[in-house]
C-alpha cells in the first residue's frame, strides 16, 4: 500500500509521533553493535522458537476464530512464550527476527483476516514489543553478565536476575502500550487492561522463562509447552465466551439474560433476609430524532455515554446496570428502597440532561430520560412483576412530559 494512505495517519498527531519515534528507537537499539557472537546453536534456538511460535499460533487459530463470532476483546496474544525464552536467550540482532518474524506472521495469519488490523499498528506493537524485550535483556545483562546460561551458574543471584527482567518486561510493556490505551479511555481497566489480561500475560512469562531453561539444557523437551499452552488459550476463550454471553456487545452493560441472573439472586437474598431492593426503567426520550439528525452511529456513541453515565451515578452498584435493547435500561440496586430510590433516579436522570457527546464536529446535548421506578416486595414479588411495574410507572413518566422520575407507588 502507497506510505500516504497508511493508517497510521489517521490517528492523532501524538500517536502518530509516539509510533514512530517507537520504531525509530527500536531499530536503532537493534543495530547496535553487540559483543555476542552468533553461533549454530543460537540460530537453532532462534529457529525453534519461531518455528514453536508458528505451530502454537496455527493451532490457535479456530479458537481465534470461534471468539471473532462472539467476543469483541482483541486478539489473545502469547508471543511472550516465544519473545521472553528469546530475551534469556538470544543477542539483541536474533531477538528483533523472532519478534518480527511472529508479529509479522500472526499480522498476515489472524489480525488482518480475522479483524482487519492495519499493518501500521502491527508494526508499532511489534517496536513496543522488541523496546520491552531490550529492556528485560539490560536488567539480565546487568545481574548475570550473560544470559540465561550465565544466570543458572549464579544459583539465587541467577534467580532473581531471570525474575527481574520478567518483571521489567512486563512493567516496560505496560507503560510503553499506555499512550496508545489512553485513546481508547481513562478507567484502569482501560489504561492498564483487565486482571485477565494481566494473568494471562504472567501466565506466558512464566512459561517463557521455563521454555529458556528447557532450550539451554535440554532443547528437545520444548515441544511439552505446547499442550499447557493450548489449554491455557482454551481456558481464557471460555472465560470470555461466559462474560459475552452475559454482556451487551453494544454499551458493555448486562444483558437481559445477564440480568436476569443477577436480578433472581437478588430477589432470593431480598426474600431470605427480609430486605428491599429497587428497579429502575429507563427510556431515553425523543431518540429517534437523534439517530434522525445526527445518524445511527452516533445514535450508538450517545447509547454508550448513557451506559457509563448510569454506571457512574450508581458507583458502586455498577454491575446491576442492564440493557434491554434499544434504548431502554434496568438498574437494579440491592438494598435500596423508598424513598432513597427516588434521589438515585433523580440523580441519573440529571446527569444524563448534561450530557455532551460528541460527534464528529458536531457535539449532542439536551438528552432527557424516563425513568419509572418498583420497589421490592410492595410492588411485586418476582422480578417480571417488578419489570411490569416499572414499566407502568415508565409509560406514565413518558405520557405526563416526558423528563420524569414516576414511582409506581405514587400512581393512583
Ligand atoms: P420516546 O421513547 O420518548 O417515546 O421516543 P423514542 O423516539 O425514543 O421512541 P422509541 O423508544 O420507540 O424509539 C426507539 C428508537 O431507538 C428507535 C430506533 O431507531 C432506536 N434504536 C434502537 N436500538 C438502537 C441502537 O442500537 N442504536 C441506535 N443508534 N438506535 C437504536
Ligand atoms: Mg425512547
Ligand atoms: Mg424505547
Amino acid at each position: 500500500m502507497a506510505p500516504r494512505r497508511w493508517a497510521l495517519w489517521r490517528q492523532g498527531p501524538r500517536v502518530i509521533v509516539y509510533c514512530l519515534l517507537s520504531e525509530v528507537v527500536a531499530v536503532a537499539l537493534t543495530l547496535r553493535p553487540s559483543p555476542v557472537a552468533v553461533d549454530r546453536r543460537t540460530l537453532l534456538i532462534l529457529g525453534s522458537l519461531l518455528v514453536l511460535g508458528v505451530v502454537q499460533s496455527e493451532t490457535g487459530r479456530r479458537l481465534e476464530r470461534i471468539r471473532r463470532r462472539v467476543s469483541e476483546t482483541p486478539h489473545i496474544n502469547m508471543t511472550s512464550v516465544w519473545t521472553f525464552a528469546g530475551v534469556l536467550l538470544l543477542p539483541p540482532l536474533l531477538l528483533a527476527v523472532l519478534v518480527g518474524g511472529l508479529y509479522g506472521h500472526l499480522a498476515v495469519r489472524s489480525w488482518y483476516r480475522l479483524q482487519r488490523v492495519p499493518a501500521s499498528r502491527t508494526v508499532s506493537n511489534a517496536a513496543i514489543i522488541v523496546l520491552s524485550c531490550y529492556a528485560a535483556q539490560a536488567v539480565l545483562r546487568l545481574t548475570c553478565d550473560g544470559d540465561i546460561r550465565s544466570a543458572m551458574t549464579h544459583g539465587w543471584t541467577g534467580t532473581f536476575a531471570v525474575a527481574a527482567a520478567g518483571v521489567t518486561f512486563f512493567v516496560v510493556n505496560a507503560l510503553l502500550v499506555l499512550p496508545a490505551r489512553r485513546e481508547v479511555g481513562h478507567t484502569a481497566e482501560a489504561l492498564f487492561g483487565t486482571w485477565s489480561d494481566n494473568g494471562l500475560e504472567v501466565a506466558t512469562l512464566c512459561l517463557g522463562a521455563l521454555n529458556a531453561v528447557t532450550l539451554a539444557t535440554l532443547p528437545g523437551l520444548v515441544v511439552l509447552v505446547l499442550p499447557p499452552l493450548l489449554l491455557l488459550h482454551r481456558t481464557v476463550l471460555v472465560k470470555q465466551l461466559e462474560v459475552a454471553a452475559h454482556r451487551d456487545g453494544k454499551t458493555g452493560l448486562y444483558n437481559p439474560s445477564g440480568w436476569h441472573v443477577l436480578a433472581e439472586r437478588t430477589l432470593s437474598t431480598a426474600s431470605r433476609q427480609h430486605t428491599t431492593f429497587g428497579l429502575l426503567m429507563l427510556d431515553l426520550d425523543h431518540f429517534k430524532q437523534v439517530n434522525d439528525t445526527y445518524g445511527h452511529l452516533a445514535g450508538d456513541a450517545v447509547l454508550r455515554a448513557v451506559a457509563q453515565t448510569i454506571i457512574s451515578a450508581v458507583r458502586g452498584r455498577g454491575d446491576a446496570v442492564g440493557r434491554f435493547g434499544g434504548e431502554e435500561f434496568v438498574v437494579l440496586l440491592p438494598g435500596v428502597g423508598h424513598p432513597d430510590i427516588g434521589q438515585v433516579a433523580e440523580r441519573i436522570r440529571r446527569a444524563i440532561s448534561t450530557l455532551k457527546v460528541p460527534a464528529g464536529q458536531l457535539t449532542i446535548t439536551g438528552l432527557s430520560t424516563s425513568i419509572g421506578i418498583a420497589v421490592y416486595p410492595t410492588a411485586g414479588t418476582s422480578i417480571q412483576r417488578l419489570l411490569d411495574a416499572a414499566d407502568t410507572a415508565l409509560y406514565h413518566a413518558k405520557a405526563t412530559g416526558r423528563n420524569k422520575v414516576v414511582h409506581v407507588a405514587d400512581l393512583a
